[in-house]
């Protein structure tokens, strides 16, 4: 039986912040296997590894009042712009949790805390909405890309990643390149029973690369110090993304290695925000063929803790940006698929890339989680394709 610790939060914490408390509770402690906001707001529970002594309860009591006052303190509720609303669509009538479900088939299989590969039933079903997307994509004639999996620390600095989410990181090295390091390594690395790598501390290189929390970024990256070719830049690429989201990491729903399609623009204000608009109405058209259950409503990023009052009001007050959330049957609860976002010129700005008048670009895109969006379909219609709309089913089997 896990020990437990009840908290009062030293704010009652308001029911829209409920859900963005919870989700920073997995970075408090290594000793915690799971944190719940109750409904109310008022009550927080602590489910540890392992019982702890009353310092360190001490401790993790002061680090999740810490997270509170700074999430809570001072925040107002953003008013949420409903831009779509399809929730009540009556979909596949499915209603269980198709992860056990995929698992059992073998469709899915797990090969590390949200790592997982898929199956033949969802590469396929992938393909399906890979192959909506790039027509959304050739729309805008965009042109394509492929961007690498890992990023620079030095460009991730310059649009201040870390300080807006330094949780979610994740970071690539390799050995150093001395024959006496690789030497040790070969001859002493070997993983304990937690399938820990355990290895000379000496042996690693600095991190200059991180493993790509986006696919967008790539494209800034590659466009800055410069003025933008041709004043604007329609591109799609799609992409393997990291964020580890520590103990949220539960099913298909929050991974930690998944891959995003991007349509991204580049240029004038309005050229990024008519897009962004046109694009959610192509969307919407594929999204009612098959008939799914979703709304696109504004949302806010999951900045940090310490960055995330103010970031959210900002967000929230530019109408930054919109959630594609999917409706997921089995707990009566929405899933984000896919975004529509505005970054006003805060790239064009930190990368220095400029308009043919001089004044620093503005970008925008629009981003498909895609594993994310089979699972919320799967959820919707089932694993058996019978029940899929016909022109998912078609081009399946
Ligand atoms: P964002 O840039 O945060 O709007 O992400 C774009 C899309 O990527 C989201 O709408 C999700 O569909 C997907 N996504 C983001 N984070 C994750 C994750 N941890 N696991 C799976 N899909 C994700
Ligand atoms: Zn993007």
């Amino acid at each position: 039986m896990p020990d437990t610790m009840e908290i009062l939060p030293s704010l009652p914490i308001p029911a829209h912040l409920v859900g963005e408390v919870q989700s920073k509770l997995a970075y408090v402690d290594e000793a915690v296997a799971r944190g719940d906001v109750s409904p109310a707001g008022d009550q927080i529970t602590l489910y540890l590894r392992h019982p702890l002594e009353s310092e360190l309860r001490d401790s993790l009591q002061e680090k999740v009042q810490r997270v509170v006052t700074s999430m809570v303190k001072g925040a107002f509720r953003p008013k949420v712009l409903v831009l779509e609303d399809f929730l009540d669509r009556p979909a596949g009538g499915y209603t269980a949790d198709p992860h056990e479900e995929l698992l059992r088939r073998g469709e899915l299989s797990q090969e590390a805390n949200g790592v997982y590969v898929l199956g033949p039933l969802l590469t396929r079903l992938i393909a399906w909405f890979e192959a909506r997307f790039m027509e959304l994509a050739d729309s805008f004639g965009a042109a394509p890309y492929r961007f690498p999996t890992l990023i620079p620390a030095k460009y991730m600095e310059r649009v201040d990643y870390f300080s807006a989410f330094p949780h979610s990181l994740s970071f690539a090295t390799h050995l150093r390149t001395d024959l006496d390091a690789i030497d040790r390594f070969a001859q002493e690395a070997a993983c304990n029973h937690q399938g820990e790598l355990e290895a000379p501390s000496d042996s690693f290189a600095p991190f200059r690369t991180l493993l790509s929390p986006a696919v967008c970024y790539h494209l800034y990256f590659s466009l800055a110090d410069r003025p933008l070719p041709g004043g604007q830049v329609v591109a799609t690429a799609v992409g393997n993304c990291f964020r580890h989201e520590a103990i949220n990491l539960v099913s298909l729903e929050r991974m930690w290695n998944f891959t995003m399609r991007e349509v991204i623009f580049v240029g004038p204000k309005e050229f990024v925000l008519d897009n962004r608009e046109t694009a959610r109405q192509r969307m919407a058209k594929v999204f009612e063929e098959i008939g799914l259950a979703y709304r696109v409503e504004s949302a806010n990023d999951p900045f940090f803790i310490g960055e995330f009052r103010k970031q959210v009001a900002f967000q929230s007050a530019f109408q930054l940006k919109y959630e594609i959330r999917a409706r997921l049957p089995f707990k009566e609860a929405t899933l984000a698929v896919g975004s529509y976002n505005y970054h006003q010129d805060f790239f064009g700005r930190k990368l220095n890339i400029t308009l043919p008048d001089g004044s620093p670009a503005h970008t925008g895109c629009v981003a498909f989680g895609l594993e994310r969006m089979a699972y919320a379909f799967l959820a919707q219609f089932g694993l058996d394709p019978h029940y899929w709309p016909e022109t998912v089913q078609n081009s399946i089997a």
